[in-house]
């Protein structure tokens, strides 16, 4: 038995190699806030609404009349599952004891409903309802066991031991599928992906070769097809062509997300550089025209689902949580697998501009979708009652489909684990962390380095060297696409006065690499500059062709409004964007200043179009306030859009 480390990803070849939750420690700033509040809050937040909905309950009644007493969506399972894996990371990271021993209380009451054989569902396969297998287009039985692999997998790598109750359980799973769906079983595979990449994990905590083999079978059964037709057609799920054959990702957004990531997995791992090309070129077409400027994925409601090329419309975004959480989970995959920085920028991104925006700063509601712009001030949720998923209104304490809540919660208490890797000499920070990171370099050896940031608020990072060997190494980071200019400069042994300053210039986006014999004390210094900037679409994206967003740093920015509608706000683009104060009623967050007019609404309001263009006449000028995304919705019910249109009689004049 092989034993991991402490990290959800943990390749056995690829160009990075992780670092575990041990290694690397968030300090106080944006992301340490999260991962503290979701340790306090959200962790028992969606314990208690998982117990009063029944879906733990339905693993205690899974050996008596469950049928009739079975609560929840057929799916439900896979939550309370999500729920565990994040509270093994939490372990990890805190040592709370409470947490470990609520683990191995919910392995123990898996263990009770599980099978002889290994099978384990509360809602197929039990006396008076569907047996097995019969519904793998709609039922997620292995997306099921997928998500129970995975939090046995965290078991195994942050535990007491492999006799762990709850890893043995997700073992006895993963033998079950590799027996049930082997080369000489059902040829098949579910309609929701999932199990590729947590088969492909145990077999990296394991080293059992028949979990690779068995990942490896599903991606390539995949699209020849496998499933029924249905009504959304095959692409739904990702079964309308081979995955070698696709150029892109499409259908269900979170589906071909797992697929991809465990794609990239089997890729990895059977060294079939083929395919891991093959998905990095599917990668870079998705975001080239099919993801949001919020890092979000998914433009239809309809199969939630990826839209066409440049079919990007703001309110009718889906960009669920789940796609943001899960093109983390497939962007991180290819940056360990490749070095290159873009994929860190994506995950960045996606990070502040879905991740961080999907859940309360009070840590007890979440957005299931995320659109870019909501006309009308939603209805305040029922606090008490489980809301509908997909409705555009107000963070909602709980879902009947619950899938985006301890999805944010698993991502944010691993979370520390995304943020730096290694190579044999050198140490990449891919995302600015105040904390520690420590490492042991092959060639060089242990390496301590202390960060130290207020990012996003402020551009300036300091890496300082608390401890070194006497051989060279690297240390590489990033510099996000947007960060231009960003200089760097490296001060020795603490002292900033610019006698000692030495090394540095201008850095270029990727990685700003520095090789040396560093001493204990020194310290790298990097300016990034997150002052405000317009960002334009692509022309294409017609949804929104003739509007401006502001970003900020990593954040994307965006017009709130609690009373006024915002249908008729435009901007002046030739005037910069400019930072205004710190709001203490937005947490201390910067707030953004431009320059808008509001169109007069036409007179006649009995048809919505006429003959003549309308009138550009606008009001006057005045300063329009905007917030980072992420926090809008937290101060009640508002409008809220990120494209701002520009005023018409601006725009520069054909030629
Ligand atoms: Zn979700």
């Amino acid at each position: 038995m092989v034993m991991g480390p402490g990290r959800p990803v943990a390749p056995t070849q690829g160009v990075l190699s992780p670092l575990s939750i041990d290694d690397v420690r968030i300090g106080p700033g944006f992301w340490g806030h999260r991962q503290q509040l979701n340790g306090e809050v959200i962790l028992d937040h969606c314990r208690g609404w998982m117990e009063r909905l029944g879906w733990v309950r339905n693993f205690r009644a899974a050996s008596g009349q469950l049928a009739a007493e079975r609560c929840g969506r057929e799916f439900s399972d896979a939550d309370v599952y999500k729920l565990v894996e994040a509270m093994c990371w939490e372990v990890a990271r805190t040592g709370r004891r409470d947490l470990d021993e609520t683990i191995t209380e919910l392995g123990e009451v898996f263990a009770g409903a599980q099978e002889a054989d290994g099978y384990l569902n509360t809602r197929f396969g039990h006396q008076g309802v569907t047996a097995r297998y019969r519904d793998l287009e709609w039922g997620h039985e292995l997306y099921c066991a997928g998500h129970l692999i995975q939090a046995g997998v965290a078991r195994l790598r942050t535990g007491e031991g492999t006799d762990d109750v709850l890893a043995s359980v997700a073992r006895r799973v993963a033998d079950h599928v590799s027996r049930e769906f082997g080369a000489d079983g059902r040829q098949t595979v579910d309609g929701h992906p999932e199990i590729e990449t947590a088969l492909v994990e145990l077999y990296r905590a394991t080293g059992e070769d028949r979990y690779l083999e068995q990942a490896r079978l599903f991606v390539e059964r995949r699209g020849r097809p496998a499933l029924a037709e249905i009504e959304l057609g095959r692409a739904y799920f990702q079964d309308d062509v081979p995955v070698r054959a696709a150029a892109a990702l499409r259908g269900h957004a979170v589906r071909a997300l797992y697929l991809a990531a465990g794609t990239v997995d089997v890729a990895v791992e059977t060294g079939d550089r083929e395919l891991l090309e093959i998905v990095a070129d599917q990668w870079r077409h998705t975001i080239a025209t099919r993801t949001y400027l919020t890092g979000g994925m998914g433009s239809r409601h309809e199969g939630e689902a990826f839209g066409e090329d440049y079919q990007l419309p703001p309110d009718r975004a889906y960009a669920e949580t789940c796609a943001g959480v899960a093109s983390v989970m497939l962007a991180w995959r290819l940056l360990l697998a490749t070095g290159e920085a873009r994929y860190a920028d994506v995950i960045e991104r996606t990070l502040f501009n879905v991740v961080a925006t999907s859940v309360a700063l009070d840590g007890r509601a979440f957005f299931y979708t995320n659109p870019l712009q909501v006309r009308v001030p939603p209805p305040v949720p029922d606090p008490t009652a489980e809301s509908p998923r997909a409705q555009a209104g107000l963070r909602a304490p709980w879902f009947t489909v619950a899938c985006c809540p301890p999805n944010v919660a698993r991502l944010l208490a691993s979370l520390s684990a995304y943020a730096a890797t290694t190579t044999r000499s050198g140490i990449q920070l891919h995302q600015f962390v105040s904390g520690q990171v420590q490492a042991s370099l092959a060639d060089a050896g242990s390496v301590r380095l202390g960060v130290e940031t207020d990012y996003p608020r402020s551009g300036r990072v300091t890496v300082r060297v608390d401890e070194s060997p006497r051989a060279p190494w690297r240390l590489e980071v990033r510099v996000p696409a947007w960060a231009t200019p960003s200089v760097y400069w490296i001060s020795r042994s603490g002292d900033i006065a610019s006698t000692q300053n030495e090394g540095g210039g201008t850095a270029t986006p990727g990685y700003v690499t520095v090789e040396r014999v560093w001493r204990v004390g020194d310290e790298l210094h990097i300016e990034l500059p997150v002052h405000p900037r317009w960002t334009y679409p692509d022309p294409r994206i017609d949804a929104v062709r003739g509007t401006v967003a502001v970003e900020r740093g990593p954040l994307v920015y965006c017009a709130e409004s609690p009373t006024d509608r915002l249908d008729l706000l435009s901007v002046d683009d030739s005037a910069e964007p400019v930072d205004l104060d710190r709001d203490p009623e937005l947490y201390g967050a910067v707030t953004v200043g431009v320059t808008a007019h509001d169109l007069p609404a036409p007179a006649d309001a009995d048809w919505a179009y006429r003959a003549g263009p309308p009138s550009a006449d606008a009001r006057p000028r005045r300063t329009a306030t905007l917030i980072p995304y992420y926090l809008w919705g937290n101060r009640g019910p508002a409008g809220m859009r990120v494209w701002l249109p520009v005023r018409p009689s601006l725009m520069a004049p054909a030629p």
